[in-house]
Parts: structure tokens; C-alpha cells; sequence
């Protein structure tokens, strides 16, 4: 199957850049480059504004009732075509067809989540201290947005802010990531034959910098959304703040999984290992520092060490294929370097370590022991299959662990005991908490973080409320 060279998407025409400059993008798996992407320059952007500006004047105007029934319809499409965009994905992404088809397939349902929530944007009337006077408050769509997203899922980051904007009626500009544009360009074309009109939705690729620093002080532009790392999503808040825009933030992670002595270790080493390894680690709330009771962390390790050898590492299109390779060149450097800093600091490989073959961005499911709190891994965000296990010995000690950096996104916890379930999920300072399952990041429940990891809700109702404005009318009859 070919790859499509990408084109910018404005004012409902899918076109090159006005310099007609495009940037490679390469298949991780092979190094090969597959096809372009259209890089954006001021005068391509400056027409994005334009359109965004006289699409949100249009489909403000549209009822719930109406957007409501596009993007079902969007869904529809979108599910329909899941195989295909899988395809492009893990072409471009290097994740397994399985892991791709899934997200394509989650992403239909997070557009009909949000499709649903636009009609629930509910206001209120506030009982008045007078009679005849009516106190009413009103959701409005925030106006048009500038959304910033990245290339470890390059569908489901996109459609969570587009199918929020696109359900209050607000218009955006997203500039999805330069190194997988197709896949998110294939969300798109679902929204456009479902009847998306022109300037309601524009995508932009360039350089990240120069879009963002361009977008965020623009006049035309109401809110911001980003997903990335915690760096980076400083700089863009600050800048924001300075403009007083409206702002989402979606940041990095350091997730602990914490695991009791009384948990079920088969199930906590089986499904731990697989959040662990899925996407070769490149996800945010990816589980990183494991931390074990004593009584079973020998055996953990034992056992976790097992899986890890046992995950099959290949190109993502190729049948049985677990994990495919790191999604771009810059991961190998980063994923090395904290690994032999960990080592030089006196850290155990008890497996993998090592980078795969010299074509292709392949890296071995590792597992490390004895990693000491000064290494860098274990501050830093590995964003690779890189997994740090360590033991404890008493409840306070790991909660002590678990909060110890500042990251507050996901956090996991196993255990049988109702009340060290209830403790662990009151203590740890965190957006989200799965206990004895994997339940993160389903439509119908908040995404998000604390502290450095960010601020706002990508999920569940409150996801929707960032896109609105509250209005408070009062009035009186004459
Ligand atoms: P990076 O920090 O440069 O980029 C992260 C994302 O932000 C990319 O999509 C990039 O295009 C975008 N970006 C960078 N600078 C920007 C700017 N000035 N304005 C707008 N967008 C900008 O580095 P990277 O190598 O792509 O990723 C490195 C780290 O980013 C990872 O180790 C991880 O910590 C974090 N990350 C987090 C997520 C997440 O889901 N929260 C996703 C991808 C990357």
C-alpha cells in the first residue's frame, strides 16, 4: 500500500504550502522515506486565521441538534475505514496494525462521546432574590482554537480536541505532528465527508516553534491545547498566559505501579507488562517506576523479566509482531542515554538494554533493578520500553516514592485488600489511578493530570466544559 504525500488542510481545500516546501517522512521500521508532509509558512498560516475566524462565525451558528449529526456520521466513516488508516499508521508511527487499528476504532468512539456531550452543554437558571427577574447561565463555544499534538498516538491526540471544538462549535487549527501526518489526516477527510463545512477545521504542518509561536498571540485564537512534553507545554502556557488564552495542557509522566504483597502477581506481572511494552513505551501514562513489596518483588521481577523477553519485537506490519520500533530517530540517543547513566550510577540490566540491529529504531523490552533515585531515568521521563523496578517495605514509604517527583498524571496500584486500594488511591498525588485493572483513557472518563503533568480534562464530561465560555445574563421584566 502507498503512502500519500500530506497536504496542509485550509479553508476546506487540501493543498501544498504556499512556498511549496514539504519535509521527508520516514517508516521507523525501515529508515525509508515513505513520503512528505507540506510545511507551513506565515502566509499559509495567516490563511488558516482567516478561515478559522469565518468558520467559527458559521458554525457557532449551527445548531447541537445539527453538529451533532455530523460527527456520527464522521464516526461512521471513520470506523469504516479502520483497516486502511491503521495501515498508514503503523507506517509512519511503527506501532503493531493491532495496537493502529484500535486506535483508529477508539477514536470513532471519542468523536460520538463528544458528539453526544455537545448536545448536554447544558446552562442553568439560578433561583433570583426578586420576582420576575430571571438569572441565567449560558454555555457559549470559546471561538477558535489552536491545537498541538504529538506522534506517539497521532490520531487519538487530535481527536479528542478536534471532536470537542467541532461539538461546542468552536472552529480549530491543529498542527498535528510532522513525523505521522497521514493518520490524522485521515480523521479529517472523515469529518469533511461527513460534511464538515470549509474553516471549521485546519490543519498546518511545519516547524513546531515557529506555528506555535505565531498562533498562540494571534488575535483569531481563543484557546489553546497541547499534549507533549512537560518543557515544552511550559513555554506554550506561558506564552499563552501572557496572550490570556484559554489553555489545556496534557504533559509527561513518571506513572508508579505499586504492587502489595497481598495482589495477585500473575495478573499484576500480565497486565503491567503489557501497559509497559504497548507503543514501546511511548505513552504518557505509561507505567515507569515499578515498585514492589518486598515478599513478592523477587519473584516480580522474575516473572516481569520472562515477559519481557518473551514480547516480539518486528516491524509493526508484520503478523504476530508485539511492539514495533521507537517511532523516530531522536528516541534511540534519548532511551541510550538514560540507560547508561543508570548503569554508570550502578543500575542492574536484568534484560534487553540494548539497541536492535542498525536499521530501524528497534530497542530491546528492557527491565533494570537497583536503579538509584539520583539516576536520570528515575526523574526523567523514558518514553521508551524501559521498565525500573524496585522494592519496599511499608505503605508509607511507597507513597513517599510515588510522589516524590513532580509528575502527577496515572498511577496503578494491585492489590486484594479493599482498604490498601482505598488508602493508595486517596494518598498518591495523581490525575488518574487504575487499581487491579487497566482502565485509563476510555471517552467517558476524565484524562488528565496534576502538577507538572499538566492541567484539564481530556475525557469524560469535564473535557468539553475547556471549550466553553460561561455567560451570566440576568434580566428583569419591565
Ligand atoms: P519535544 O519535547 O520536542 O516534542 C514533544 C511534542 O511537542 C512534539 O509533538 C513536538 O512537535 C511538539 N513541540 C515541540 N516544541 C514545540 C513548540 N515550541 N511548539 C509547539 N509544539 C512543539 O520532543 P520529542 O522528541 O518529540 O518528544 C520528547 C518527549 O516529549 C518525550 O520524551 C515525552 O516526554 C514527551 N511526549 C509526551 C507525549 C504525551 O503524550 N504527553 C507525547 C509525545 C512526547
Amino acid at each position: 500500500m502507498s503512502y500519500p504525500d500530506v497536504l496542509l488542510h485550509i479553508n476546506g481545500e487540501w493543498r501544498k504550502s504556499r512556498s511549496g516546501e514539504a519535509l521527508p517522512v520516514l517508516n521507523p521500521a525501515t529508515e525509508e522515506q515513505i513520503g512528505t508532509v507540506a510545511k507551513a509558512g506565515r502566509a499559509d498560516l495567516d490563511e488558516a486565521l482567516a478561515a478559522a475566524e469565518k468558520g467559527f462565525a458559521a458554525w457557532s451558528r449551527v445548531p447541537a441538534f445539527d453538529r451533532y449529526k455530523l460527527m456520527r456520521k464522521a464516526a461512521d466513516i471513520f470506523r469504516a475505514r479502520a483497516d486502511e488508516v491503521a495501515r498508514l499508521l503503523t507506517m509512519e508511527q511503527g506501532k503493531p496494525l493491532g495496537e493502529a487499528r484500535m486506535e483508529v476504532l477508539a477514536g470513532a468512539d471519542i468523536i460520538d462521546w463528544f458528539a453526544e456531550e455537545g448536545r448536554r452543554a447544558y446552562g442553568r437558571v439560578i433561583p433570583a432574590r426578586g420576582e420576575g427577574i430571571y438569572q441565567l447561565v449560558i454555555k457559549e463555544p470559546v471561538g477558535p482554537v489552536a491545537a498541538f499534538t504529538p506522534w506517539n498516538f497521532p490520531i487519538n491526540q487530535v481527536v479528542r480536541k478536534l471532536s470537542a471544538a467541532v461539538a461546542t462549535g468552536c472552529s480549530i487549527i491543529v498542527k498535528p505532528p510532522e513525523e505521522t501526518p497521514a493518520s490524522p489526516a485521515e480523521l479529517l477527510r472523515a469529518f469533511l465527508d461527513a460534511g464538515l463545512p470549509p474553516g471549521v477545521a485546519n490543519y498546518v504542518y511545519g516547524v513546531p516553534a515557529e506555528i506555535s509561536e505565531y498562533l498562540i498571540p494571534h488575535p483569531v485564537i481563543r484557546k489553546v491545547t497541547f499534549t507533549g512534553s512537560t518543557a515544552v507545554g511550559k513555554q506554550l502556557a506561558a506564552l499563552a498566559g501572557r496572550h490570556m488564552k484559554r489553555v489545556t495542557m496534557e504533559l509527561g509522566g513518571h506513572a508508579p505501579a505499586i504492587v502489595f504483597e497481598d495482589a495477585d502477581l500473575d495478573h499484576a506481572v500480565r497486565l503491567l507488562a503489557g501497559a509497559k511494552f504497548r507503543n514501546a513505551g511511548q505513552v504518557c501514562v505509561s507505567p515507569t517506576r515499578f515498585l514492589v513489596q518486598e515478599k513478592l518483588y523477587e519473584p516480580f521481577v522474575e516473572k516481569f523479566v520472562a515477559a519481557a523477553r518473551a514480547v516480539k519485537v518486528g516491524n509493526g506490519l508484520e503478523p504476530g509482531t508485539q511492539m514495533g520500533p521507537l517511532a523516530h530517530e531522536r528516541r534511540i540517543p534519548w532511551v541510550e542515554g538514560l540507560v547508561a547513566d543508570a548503569r554508570q550510577k550502578g543500575a542492574t540490566v536484568r534484560t534487553g538494554g540494548e539497541r536492535i540491529g542498525n536499521k530501524g529504531y528497534f530497542y530491546q523490552p528492557t527491565v533494570l533493578t537497583d536503579v538509584p533515585k539520583e539516576a536520570r531515568m528515575m526523574n526523567e521521563e523514558p518514553f521508551g520500553p524501559v521498565a525500573m523496578i524496585a522494592p519496599f517495605r511499608e505503605f508509607e514509604e511507597v507513597v513517599e516514592e510515588a510522589n516524590r517527583l513532580p509528575y502527577g498524571l496515572a498511577a496503578y496500584a494491585f492489590t486484594r485488600s479493599a482498604k490498601t486500594a482505598n488508602a493508595i488511591a486517596a494518598k498518591v498525588e495523581t490525575g488518574m489511578m487504575t487499581i487491579n485493572h487497566l482502565g485509563l483513557a476510555l471517552p467517558e472518563v476524565p484524562f488528565g493530570g496534576v502538577k507538572d503533568s499538566g492541567y484539564g480534562s481530556e475525557g469524560g464530561s469535564e473535557a468539553i466544559e475547556a471549550y466553553l465560555n460561561t455567560k451570566f445574563v440576568t434580566q428583569a421584566g419591565l
